[in-house]
């Protein structure tokens, strides 16, 4: 028995926990739980838990739905919210098949092997989110618009700010359970909020996104609100990005920062970023990957519709923070487009795939813009090779139907479902009347 193994069976027995949680994530980014009793958890280190794929999204057919959960000991952390007595525990899990083969459904294994990837090319991975999200009041009725918990906007602060002591709580519980946060804030829209992790590598972060969604749902319900991560809740306010600060890193050492250079962005930092802009659409489904990320995506918002990067430029899809002087180690990018609602583990693995075939294959960055690209008119963007992200999920659908670098990324088994799945969608969305419609076109047509 390993070390953290050992950890885990002393810290039941020590803090008299009564149940585990055993979390994994189907593959369009809902969490799964099954909780066991302490007496089950050695078996379930050795062996696993089994349960049937088939009933999980994107997981199996039914003719070969045997699965197992095999629990991750060095994420096991209590949930401060269900008491500090007969607790409960909760950690991440690898799925396999019975044979012990890794299953290729499962969204932490596609994370994994794109960082063996970039492990065999000799760097680490580390993403650092700034998460956006509204609070909505109860009751919030499916259907109909929400209303919002509170009427703040962008760094406001008011004495008795719902969304302040929502925050605060939120923080408090991700802080007991590891997870660090470096900034929070209202947002710019009544009811938004953001707060923002410290970095970390991404599999552990991308395992660190989806506590963070339970925490916020959780918190929400217990101060009678309703926590919404939709990409885009309300037709005039902005929508709810997940710009995510990446870097590579070689041993101590920032691949992506170059003191002699532009900006300090060295050549494998203006590569990966050349990765993420030719692969941009073709990655999109998987970032943006709901009808309604594609509403969040308008000029204007803040969120990026076109795909060009720039220093400091807010309406670019990557964006180059600049760095205090001696302080290398923090040389980053920012990819504006991934949104609240995203597969985290799905979402980074693509993100550092494209960036990985742009260092591979030397692709050369274009000249960035500095401009407001959503101010340009479509022949100045054109002229500047400036293309626009899709605009919806059919658009999003068509590319990254015919890119083998999804294909290989995902593979085959979460390429094909996930392509089923969002083309099931998209022909329900598209075949509905909307309210618009019926506003617009009923009374003069
Ligand atoms: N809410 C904006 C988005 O959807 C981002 C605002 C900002 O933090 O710059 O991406
Ligand atoms: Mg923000
Ligand atoms: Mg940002």
């Amino acid at each position: 028995m390993d070390k953290q193994t050992e950890f885990v069976l002393r810290t039941m027995e020590e803090r008299d926990v009564r149940f585990v949680r055993l979390w994994f994530t189907d593959v369009l980014g809902f969490l799964k739980s099954v909780a066991i009793a302490p007496a089950e958890l050695e078996g379930a280190f050795s062996e696993g838990i089994g349960f049937d794929g088939s009933a999980i999204q994107g997981f199996a057919r039914v003719y070969e739905s045997d699965m197992v959960a095999h629990p991750d000991p060095s994420t096991f952390q209590l949930l401060p919210w269900r008491g500090s007595t007969q607790g409960t525990a909760r950690m991440f899990c690898d799925i396999r098949l019975p044979d012990g083969s890794p299953s290729f459904a499962d969204p932490r294994y596609v994370l994994k092997r794109a960082l063996k990837k970039a492990s065999d090319m000799g760097f680490t991975f580390y993403t650092h989110p700034e998460i956006e999200f509204y609070l909505f009041k109860q009751p919030v009725v499916p259907g109909q618009v929400p209303t919002p918990a509170d009427q703040s906007g962008y760094f406001d602060h008011t004495t008795t700010s719902p969304g302040a002591d929502f925050r605060r709580q939120a923080i408090t519980l991700l802080e007991q359970m590891g997870i660090s946060v470096e900034f929070s804030h209202h947002e710019g829209g009544p009811g938004q909020q953001e707060i923002d992790l410290r970095y970390a590598d991404a599999l552990t972060m991308a395992d660190n996104i989806m506590t963070f969604r339970v925490v916020i749902k959780e918190v929400a319900v217990m101060q009678n609100m309703f926590a919404s991560f939709m990409p885009k809740p309300l037709s005039d306010q902005p929508g709810s990005g997940m710009h995510t600060h990446v870097s590579l890193f070689e041993g101590d050492t920032n691949a992506f920062y170059d003191a002699s250079a532009e900006y300090h962005l060295s050549k494998t930092g203006r590569q990966f970023i050349a990765g993420l802009l030719k692969h941009a659409g073709e990655i999109s489904l998987v970032t943006n990957p709901w009808v309604n990320s594609y509403k969040r995506l308008v000029a204007g918002a803040e969120a990026p519709s076109y795909i060009c990067w720039g220093q400091n430029n807010r309406s670019a899809l990557v964006r180059v923070p600049m760095y205090k002087p001696n302080k290398g180690a923090s040389a980053r990018i920012e990819l504006r487009s991934i949104d609240s609602a995203a597969n985290p583990y799905l979402a980074y693995a693509m993100v550092l795939s494209a960036g990985l075939a742009g260092i591979e294959n030397e692709y050369e960055l274009p000249e960035g813009a500095e401009d407001d690209v959503w101010s340009l008119t479509d022949r100045q963007r054109k002229a500047l090779g400036i293309d626009p992200l899709p605009r919806s999920l059919g658009n999003a659908i068509d590319l990254m139907e015919s890119s083998q670098l999804v294909a290989d990324t995902l593979g085959e088994h979460v390429f094909e479902f996930f392509l089923r799945n969002k083309k099931a969608e998209y022909e329900d969305y598209r075949s509905q009347v909307t309210e618009w419609e019926l506003e617009h076109n009923l009374p003069a047509l």
